[in-house]
């Protein structure tokens, strides 16, 4: 059956935080018969991944690799540090800490939450004082999501850090870092975070399926004091493995690992981590020079006011209902674009977050990719007669030429 002619029949983009877009040279990679998992070059490759993952997370910490989406790292860190009955202090308030918190919460922890709601980063003021009143030192860790990828807000981790450190408060500091490693910078080791996690299907450019959790002196001694640790979670055989197989805890995720060299090689040792980060800041800074062209003749807003507090690898648009459905649906329908839904944004009003979309822009992208992403959101809001201030692409194409 034939459609009517439409603008969306060229290579489909997924514009959504996470997956994000991947390389060819890492499908490419992928794209093989089943290797040996005894010997020979996927045990190389395992092996010579291990430091550049650390590059990446800017630790000379250890890390261990697990089949898993992000939610096995939320699992995966906690069983490490953590038992049950043990306390732990979660401020956010968007969707990913409340759910990193309810995964806490189902493995016995007790959680106190701190709300700074969806538009906002993490007080880290509220986090000392917090800290300051637990004087027997019952929190053992703080759980915090550097960036929320439903608010799109980022967490200050430094500023907590010195915080803890303010309130002489021993808890551990373990980031959720799954929506930014790669886009946003994490310096494990000089901001003092005793584990950060990731999972490979954002920043790394790897399909979903394996995450990495990061974990210093500080988080090993934790690990060290628990009485047990579920086989499948435990990080100690897989950051000192007696032989190959453990490092996976069983079967590696082997087409994972072809494809994850691949990506770091580029990550690493082609583009540079600090320019990744630099080329994620400039397409960010884009987006929202868009935006606020958008926002200046209509309802279009981004969900974080507070420009230091807005991620390089996603953000999320507040346009009111119906409009941030019907706007998703244009896009995927007529320019082949698929655009991030509102997550948790849910009120009495807007019961379904139609009032919302995200912008993903994180992983292999470069300005072309990002121009037709905002030229085509352009185009939406023209063809469905949405209100919004001129200028948007004239904005953008001024920050990706420099100036
Ligand atoms: C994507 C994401 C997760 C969940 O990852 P899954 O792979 O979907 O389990 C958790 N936290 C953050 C911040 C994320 O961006």
């Amino acid at each position: 059956m034939l459609n009517t002619p439409n603008l969306s029949h060229g290579r489909h983009t997924l514009a959504i935080p996470g997956p994000s877009v991947m390389p060819e040279r890492v499908l490419q990679a992928m794209h093989r018969p089943a290797p040996n998992i005894y010997t020979g070059e996927l045990i190389d490759i395992t092996y010579s991944c291990i430091p550049d993952l650390k590059a990446v997370a800017k630790t000379q910490g250890e890390v261990a690799m697990y089949i898993g989406n992000g939610h096995a790292a939320w699992e995966a860190s906690l069983a490490n540090t953590l038992a049950p009955g043990d306390r732990v202090l979660v401020p956010g308030g968007a969707q990913f800490s409340k759910g990193w918190a309810e995964t806490a919460r189902k493995r016995g922890l007790i959680v106190d939450e701190l709300d700074f709601g969806r538009r906002a980063p993490i007080d880290s003021d509220a986090v000392e004082q917090a800290l300051r009143d637990d004087k027997a030192h019952e929190i053992k860790a703080v759980l915090v999501v550097q960036v929320d990828t439903a608010s799109s807000a980022k967490s200050d981790l430094a500023a907590i850090r010195r915080a803890m450190d303010a309130a002489v408060h021993p808890a551990l500091l373990m980031s959720d870092s799954i929506a930014c490693l790669g886009c946003d910078d994490m310096q494990m080791d000089n901001w003092g975070v005793d584990v950060v996690m990731t999972g490979s299907q954002k920043g790394l450019m790897v399909p979903p399926g394996m995450c990495f959790v990061f974990f210093n002196e500080k988080a090993q001694a934790a690990r060290a004091r628990l009485e047990r640790v579920s086989g499948y979670w435990d990080w100690e055989p897989r950051v000192n493995p007696q032989g190959y197989y453990q490092i996976s805890c069983g079967t590696a995720p082997t087409h994972h690992f072809y494809g994850l060299r691949v990506a770091l090689d580029i990550l690493v040792h082609e583009e540079g981590i600090d320019n990744v980060l630099a080329r994620h800041a400039t397409l960010a800074r884009a987006v929202w020079a868009a935006c606020d062209a958008w926002a200046s003749g209509g309802p279009l807003e981004i969900n974080i006011p507070d420009i230091a507090a807005r991620s390089n690898a996603v953000t999320s648009m507040r346009i009111g209902a119906p409009y941030g459905t019907q706007l998703r649906d244009w896009v995927t329908a007529e320019a082949g674009m698929t655009l991030g839904i509102g997550l948790g944004m849910a009120t009495e009003d807007d019961p379904n977050s139609d009032g919302f979309f995200r912008i993903g822009h994180m992983g292999h992208l470069n300005s072309h990719m990002l121009l037709g992403t905002l030229g085509s959101i352009d185009a939406g809001l023209k063809s469905l007669g949405i209100p919004h201030g001129s200028g948007a692409l004239e904005a953008a194409a001024q920050v990706c030429a420099g100036k």
